[in-house]
């Protein structure tokens, strides 16, 4: 399977995404805990990209293709992958087009995760993360077994950086301003499935396998 999960940051992509590569085995490929391992690790990439994501806007077209292109060429995900957090823009989604064809590989299924702004806002400001394993929680709704605490992995959590109000704000626009029109160009092609956002992670883990056909 050849998975796109589009939608505001916070609706849960992550979250989702995580189930659905370790009940299918398809290789999650999120853009953004691929950016965030570079900025840990130090490397130029890494320091090119730091603070437009401190700042909630989005890295540039070429560089994210050229990141996704090489990703898509290995072998681990020749027999399918997840795409969260990418495409992000048209140029994207055109880009990711031309890669699927070269490979003779087309998507099956983008998942539109349909959440309004409200909780949005309220899923990112709560949110913290496990900087070592990436796993997601949330301060009221998602809490690990020991406060503060990966219950993974048993590192710290943090709250990310684009996760504070200023920041959320602009990415939510951001949202609106450069992804939201790929609902329109994924639901021409027939590949939008809408699943809403809003239920219990597993009330929405439901819905996202309804979507793809996956009992
Ligand atoms: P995204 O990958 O779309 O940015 P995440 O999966 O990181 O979003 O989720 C954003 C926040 O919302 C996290 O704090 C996560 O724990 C929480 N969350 C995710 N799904 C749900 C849900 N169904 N109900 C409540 N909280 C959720
Ligand atoms: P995410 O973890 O998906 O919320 O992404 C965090 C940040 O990484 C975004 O706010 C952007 O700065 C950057 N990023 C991730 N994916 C993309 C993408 N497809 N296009 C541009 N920037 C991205």
């Amino acid at each position: 399977m050849r998975l796109v999960f589009l939608g505001p940051p916070g609706a849960g992509k992550g979250t989702q995404a995580r189930e659905v590569a370790g009940k299918t085995g398809v290789p999650h490929v999120s853009t953004g805990d691929m950016f965030r391992a570079e900025v840990t690790a130090g490397t130029e990439l890494g320091l090119r990209v730091k603070s437009i994501m401190d700042g909630g806007d989005l890295v540039s077209d070429d560089v994210v293709l050229e990141v996704v292109r090489s990703r898509l060429g290995k072998c681990d995900v020749e027999g399918g992958y997840l795409l969260d957090g990418f495409p992000r823009t048209l140029v994207q989604a055109r880009g990711l087009d031309g890669i699927a064809a070269q490979q003779n590989r087309p998507l099956d299924h983008v998942v539109y995760f349909d959440l309004d702004d409200q909780m949005v806002i309220s899923r990112l400001s709560g949110r913290r993360s496990c900087p070592a394993c990436g796993e997601p929680y949330h301060i009221e709704s998602l809490k690990p077994r020991t406060e503060g605490i990966c219950d993974k992995c048993s590192t710290e959590l943090i709250q990310r950086d684009d996760d504070r109000p200023d920041t959320v704000k602009n990415r939510l626009d951001v949202y609106k301003q450069q992804t939201a029109e790929l609902i329109d160009y994924y639901r021409k092609k027939e590949l939008l499935r809408r699943v809403g956002a809003d239920g219990s992670v597993q009330q929405v883990r439901a819905g996202v396998f309804e979507a793809l056909g996956v009992g």
